[in-house]
């Protein structure tokens, strides 16, 4: 039995140049200009990303599929995007916000890896596909999805890519089809409710990757049948394919024992990157993943939701960049009104950012990031705080950083 999901062709996915300029869906070409609409050739160039107000314009005054996408696409002026983009290497977070309920001003969990121009994303939480567009980034150039859990807020835009970005001719659609990497069922849940509670959607109570990809299409199916006999796209189911990450047996993980002590395993790997994985211990969700991401330009760990966890330090020894999660406790009891049960919930399905510092000294990370930040209502300057707090308690010496929606992370 396969222990890992590796990419079916080994071959790149990567958009035809455009000969002309992409096409507008309701107007002429465009011609070809600097910056991220290169992004989509077999070369990109670094450029000039545009401002927010120009790429609202822009997206506004070109389709109606992009005005919908932006009509959804928070405010995030607070945050000035970076100017210059190297599209060999950036770590772009889209979204730092960590939980479910929405925040006036933030987007969901998500961060876009970029290597060698290829864009490889990092969970999709609400608006993500905003976000990326937000970004400047190449919208034909997304290659790869890596789902980390199953939890909502980091994939309720899984539709979106599917149902929004796909073969539409504009410039903010991809024309061929990307993959997507995610955790597998957890089988049939297990454990005792409280009275009264009932398992919802019983008889596919957990569905993974695939399945879930399977029914997002299968409720969009009226839409796409729609644009079919108009002859206008074909099905946008085609146009992910999905891969439930299969757990290597011999780490005897369950939905009961979520998180046994292991080694890091692959995942995939492409021409840009080598995706491998560990388990990490994340409440009740089996499984949890999180990621590690080596290139030529350096190494990339993706955290995901996670309680401090020696399986996320091991995959992240000696890494570049780690991503990491983070819950402040310290002083969102009071301000949050958070009750013992809420912070039990915290501190075991978490980390508190107190042990940041510790981890990053652990897993010898040259630079760590903070992102997924609960709660929401801590201003930027409160988490650096903290962070700068943790590190020094843990004699951290790395860079450190508290991520910024559309500022990109440096190597
Ligand atoms: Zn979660």
């Amino acid at each position: 039995m396969a222990s890992s999901v590796r990419h079916p062709t080994g071959k790149p996915h990567r958009a035809a140049p455009h000969a002309s300029g992409p096409r507008l869906l309701y107007g002429p070409p465009l011609a070809p200009r600097k910056g991220p609409s290169h992004m989509c050739t077999d070369h990109p160039k670094p450029g000039l990303a545009p401002s927010r107000r120009q790429t609202l314009l822009g997206g506004l005054a070109t389709t109606a599929v992009a005005a919908t996408a932006l009509a959804t696409a928070p405010a995030t002026s607070a945050a000035p995007r970076s100017k210059k983009r190297d599209m060999d290497f950036a770590l772009v977070p889209l979204g730092i916000q960590g939980g479910p309920p929405p925040h006036p001003n933030q987007a969901g969990i998500s961060t876009a890896l970029v290597v060698n121009g290829d864009v490889y994303l990092i969970d999709c939480g609400r608006a993500s596909l905003s976000q990326f567009v937000n970004a400047g980034l190449p919208v034909p150039r997304l290659r790869s999805i890596f789902l980390t859990h199953l939890h909502a807020d980091h994939c309720i835009d899984f539709a979106t890519y599917t149902q929004l970005a796909a073969q539409f001719p504009t410039q903010y659609t991809y024309k061929n089809p990307i993959h997507a990497y995610g955790p597998g069922t957890a089988g049939k849940p297990t454990g005792k409710l409280k009275d009264g509670d009932q398992w919802a959607n019983a008889g596919q109570a957990t569905p993974g990757t695939r399945e879930m990809l399977e029914l997002l299409n299968n409720a969009f199916s009226g839409s796409a049948n729609f644009f079919l006999k108009e002859h206008f796209i074909g099905d946008p189911a085609k146009m992910i394919i999905a891969h439930d990450i299969e757990i290597p047996a011999e780490l005897n993980a369950s939905a009961d024992n979520t998180a046994p002590s292991a080694q890091p395993f692959e995942v995939m790997a492409d021409e840009n990157v080598r995706v491998t994985a560990t388990l990490v211990p994340h409440g009740a969700v089996y499984p949890a993943l999180a990621y590690r991401f080596d290139t030529e330009h350096g190494s990339v760990v993706f955290s995901g939701d996670t309680a401090p966890s020696d399986n996320l330090i091991r995959l992240a020894r000696n890494c570049d960049i780690l991503v990491h999660e983070a819950v402040e406790l310290e002083a969102s009891a009071s301000r949050m009104g958070w009750n013992e049960t809420t912070m039990k919930h915290m501190r075991d399905v978490h980390t508190d950012v107190n042990e940041i510092g510790r981890i990053a000294k652990e897993a010898n990370a040259g630079h760590i990031v903070l992102s997924h930040l609960v709660p929401d209502t801590l201003s930027h300057q409160e988490w650096q705080a903290a962070l700068r707090k943790s590190v020094r308690r843990a004699s951290y010496t790395g860079r450190t950083t508290v991520a910024q929606e559309l500022r990109d992370v440096p190597l």
